[in-house]
């Protein structure tokens, strides 16, 4: 049985002398491995489609339990992605959360469409700002939303040092809450995305510090990425 699907790659790894294995986040069936066969030669012709980063429609042919690409046409390649080194880390975290959160069967249409829009946000030098929204999202769609809203225990707006509870996911007054510390800058750098505006760089990196705590605690898992994105950013920490 053959198939189409818009898919992106999240990885890509070397399957025997000439073959690729890839795994997809897929519009129609979450995410998916299938085979890339004879990719390793230079002229072949869907090199493009076991490249991390593709965003291509996928033809895939279906054989029990094996999948094998037979023909892509590419949407975006996000090639940019290749010249800068930060770009390159924060698109990578992307791709790595997608991988994490998606487990077997869950549908991958908005994360997709959420995934595609961050990667090309960091391939127009949109820089921290695209990736904490695009984490924001991702842990929505994965069910551990992050609110930054007004106090859920006194209504009132936090400001100053405040809190931010792991467990509820949502940023309360310093004493309002067992969470961990956090600062106003944090706070704004998250509204800031919601709001489709840019936060301050000092307001991203602390978020995306807290998000990658929240993340691992939430799903178990590191984003590894997220660590090396972050020494780029701030080398001497
Ligand atoms: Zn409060």
């Amino acid at each position: 049985m053959e198939f189409k699907t818009d898919a992106l790659v999240l990885r890509s790894a070397d399957y025997g002398e000439n073959d690729k294995i890839v795994t997809l986040l897929t519009a129609e069936k979450g995410k998916l491995a299938a085979a890339v066969k004879g990719v390793k030669k230079p002229t072949a012709k869907l090199n493009f489609a076991a490249q991390p980063f593709c965003f291509a429609e996928y033809v895939l042919a279906e054989k029990g339990a094996r999948r094998t690409v037979t023909g892509a046409s590419l949407h975006d390649g996000f090639f940019a992605l290749r010249e800068d080194i930060a770009a390159f880390y924060a698109a990578t975290c992307v791709t790595q959360a997608c991988d994490l959160i998606l487990y077997e069967g869950m549908a991958g249409g908005e994360l997709l469409v959420c995934a595609v829009q961050a990667l090309g946000a960091l391939s127009d030098g949109k820089g921290a700002g695209a990736l904490v929204l695009f984490l924001l999202k991702a842990l929505c769609l994965a069910g551990y939303p992050v609110r930054a809203g007004a106090c859920p225990v006194c209504g009132a707006t936090p400001s100053g040092r405040m809190k931010f509870d792991m467990e509820a996911g949502v940023f309360t007054c310093s004493d309002h809450s067992e969470g961990v510390p956090a600062s106003e800058s944090t706070y704004r750098a998250v509204r800031a995305a919601y709001a489709g505006e840019e936060g301050t760089d000092d307001g991203n990196l602390r978020a995306l510090r807290l998000l990658g705590a929240y993340f691992s605690l939430k799903t178990d898992a590191t984003l590894k990425a997220l660590e090396g994105y972050l020494r780029l950013l701030h080398p001497l920490h």
